[in-house]
């Protein structure tokens, strides 16, 4: 299959970038094009023009600052995967990269792109949403922050206007020794979830929850945050049993159905994946809360 024709433009700045999606019809952005070119191939966009981000050096770079991490919208999955940085300060993220695709696509597929392609079961969005992330967007027209939970406008839809990029990803850290957990059941090896969980909780020396963040994806258009849960696991000792009986909640939410899976399927996974990533938070707490590689990929 072969794309439709386009103007092919690599901009070595953003605001380059800016000017050319402010000034040409019917643009589309490119990064790693792990969506992109099939959506290109299979005809289900046919832009005129598609502006790479390749070619802007300051849009890749993994910056550790005070408050967490920023990460710059063309950062490839693999440099996240290999980054030190990554794996001391946002451990959950460690974990999630090795779910998403396989290495060959990571090589290619960007922070970014993943984001603003939305698939209510992409592993990266997820982690975001769990750990608050604030997304900064940048257009002719100037630059704004959001929050990850307003970035979601509906199923695979950011809310960007179509002049507008994302250019950075800030993830605040979680104490030092917090626990996290990332699992997901997939049908096979490298492919979307059909439902996955992430988990961060804080432990104080009583054995005691002090903070906790369940996040389930390919339930819902986005990633859910379950208040529910986290409410529930607040103030209480943290145990496989407390886990067992907080997650029961993700029965009642409300899930998709598709060919990979009716929603009565979801909920149970949503049950199962909940209780593992939280038992895989609390063990992280007792190995140091180090990243664990457990996809293994
Ligand atoms: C075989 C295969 C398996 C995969 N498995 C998984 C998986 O298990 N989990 C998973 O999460 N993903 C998976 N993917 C998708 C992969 O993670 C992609 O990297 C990701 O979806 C898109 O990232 P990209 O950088 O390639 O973006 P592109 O494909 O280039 O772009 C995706 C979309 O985002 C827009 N966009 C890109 N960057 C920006 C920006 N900075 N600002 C505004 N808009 C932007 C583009 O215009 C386009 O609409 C898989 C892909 C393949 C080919």
């Amino acid at each position: 299959m072969k794309p439709p024709a386009f103007a092919y433009h690599d901009p070595g700045t953003v605001e380059e970038a800016c000017t050319l999606m402010a000034t040409l019809d019917n643009a589309r952005l490119l990064a790693g094009g792990q969506s992109m070119m099939p959506m290109l191939n299979m005809r289900f966009v046919m832009p005129d023009h598609l502006v790479d981000l390749g070619c802007i050096p300051a849009l890749s770079a993994i910056e550790e600052r005070p408050e967490g991490l920023r990460i710059g919208a063309m950062t490839r999955q693999r440099d996240l995967e290999h980054s030190a940085a990554v794996r001391a300060r946002c451990p959950l993220l460690a974990d999630a990269i090795q779910w998403v695709g396989h290495r060959q696509t990571r090589n290619r597929g960007t922070i970014g792109g993943s984001l603003c392609q939305l698939d209510p079961a992409a592993e990266l969005p997820a982690v975001c949403a769990a750990l608050d992330a604030v997304l900064t967007v940048q257009s002719a027209r100037g630059v704004r922050t959001m929050p990850f939970q307003a970035f979601p406008a509906g199923y695979m839809t950011p809310s960007l206007e179509p002049d507008e990029l994302l250019t950075a990803i800030e993830l605040p850290d979680w104490p030092q020794g917090h626990g996290h957990g990332f699992v997901e059941f997939a049908r096979r090896h490298g492919d979307y979830a059909v439902v996955l969980a992430a988990a961060l909780l804080v432990v104080d020396a009583a054995g005691k929850i002090t903070r906790a963040s369940l996040t389930l994806g390919g339930i819902g258009p986005a990633p859910v945050r379950v208040a529910a849960v986290e409410q529930a696991l607040v103030g209480q000792v943290a145990s496989s049993a407390l886990f067992r009986q907080a997650t029961e909640a993700c029965r009642a939410l409300e899930a998709m159905e598709d060919v990979h899976a009716p929603a009565s399927y979801r909920q149970q996974l949503a049950v199962v994946m909940s209780r593992r990533a939280l038992d895989a938070a609390l063990a992280s707490i007792a190995q140091g809360g180090r990243a664990t590689g457990a996809a293994g990929h």
